[in-house]
């Protein structure tokens, strides 16, 4: 079967949905989107989206911040993913990505008296970066985009120009991955992360006043940890020597899962091998998004081919 899109109000081939090169949101970033795993439960030949509701919750918001008038509740486009995953009938992880975009065609940078559009796509998607081996990350020369000058918790298509520049540096250095700072100097994120660490037993964090994306993935990392592992969590502004001193890091996010962090600017975190409490993390979270923890399952998961 051809890849499958909702577009224009109809489910069609992705081959079918055309825009034109004037579209406003290719010449000026005014768009928004979200990223959301879908992941194969191999025991139950079912397919599960993972914190469905909070990921549409998250885009409506974005297009708040965009003046985008997007014609669904969230409920309404929970439903459509869920179809979307259906019609398309993968037997694998995918990836659900609905973006709201500025369809005017039209010159100049603005945000009112435009038309809206949207679409969502769906794409067979393995891990983003290497969860198994784990990954060396730098800290950019680049500073994440700070709230004074657009809101960063917005998932919003031109900030992420910000993310591509820091990424390509990082691996061109022989990095895998990123880590920006704030203008002021404390850790943010990663490119498409949260980043956690542990120090002295406590899971720690940026707030999202550091500027970083509201992670659904880092809420959950949060969430484990405290109710399962029994492991304190704590959000605030970190500095980069505690990085350098850190017992454990990783990446979050729905692309790059829970990502394993075993070297800074080429020091070793921690002993430079995968931390406890991350190995304990990792498998609690592989099982819960693919539907396979009870105790998480009727919260988190939404199942696409068998509704219950
Ligand atoms: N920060 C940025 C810049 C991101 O793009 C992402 C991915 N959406 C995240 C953090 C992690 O967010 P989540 O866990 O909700 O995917």
């Amino acid at each position: 079967m051809p890849p499958l899109a909702y577009f224009e109000n109809e489910f069609q081939p992705v081959a079918d949905c055309k825009i034109s090169i004037m579209t406003h949101a290719l010449h000026y970033g005014t768009a928004c989107f979200e990223g959301i795993r879908v992941n194969w439960n191999d025991v139950e030949s079912d397919l599960y989206l993972f914190r469905l509701r909070e990921h549409q919750a998250r885009l409506l918001k974005s297009c708040k911040v965009l003046k985008i008038n997007l014609p669904y509740t969230v409920q309404e486009l929970c439903d459509l993913a869920v179809e979307l995953a259906q019609r398309s009938g993968y037997k694998e992880d995918v990836y659900i990505r609905p973006l709201a975009y500025k369809s005017s065609e039209t010159i100049g940078p603005k945000l009112h008296a435009l038309e809206d559009g949207f679409f969502m796509t769906v794409t067979p998607f393995p891990p983003y970066l290497d969860v198994e081996k784990g990954v060396r990350a730098c800290v950019s020369s680049w500073r994440r985009i700070d709230d004074t000058m657009f809101p960063p918790r917005a998932k919003v298509t031109g900030l992420y120009i910000n993310s591509a520049i820091a990424k390509t540096d990082a691996v061109d250095a022989g990095y895998d991955e990123a880590i920006l700072l704030t203008a002021d100097g404390h850790i943010s994120e990663g490119t498409g992360q949260n980043l956690m660490m542990i120090l002295d037993g406590k899971l720690v964090t940026p707030p999202s006043s550091d500027n970083v994306l509201l992670g659904i993935t880092k809420d959950t990392m949060m969430t484990l940890a405290r109710d399962e592992l029994g492991v304190e969590t704590e959000e605030r502004t970190l500095d980069r020597s505690e990085l350098y001193m850190a017992d454990e890091a990783f990446f979050t996010g729905t692309a790059s899962h829970l990502t394993p962090i075993l070297e800074v600017d080429s020091r070793p975190v921690g002993n430079g091998q995968i931390g406890e409490i991350t190995r304990k993390l990792m498998t609690l979270y592989f099982d819960i998004i693919r539907g396979k923890n009870a105790r998480y399952r009727e919260q988190w998961c939404t199942p696409v081919y068998r509704r219950s």
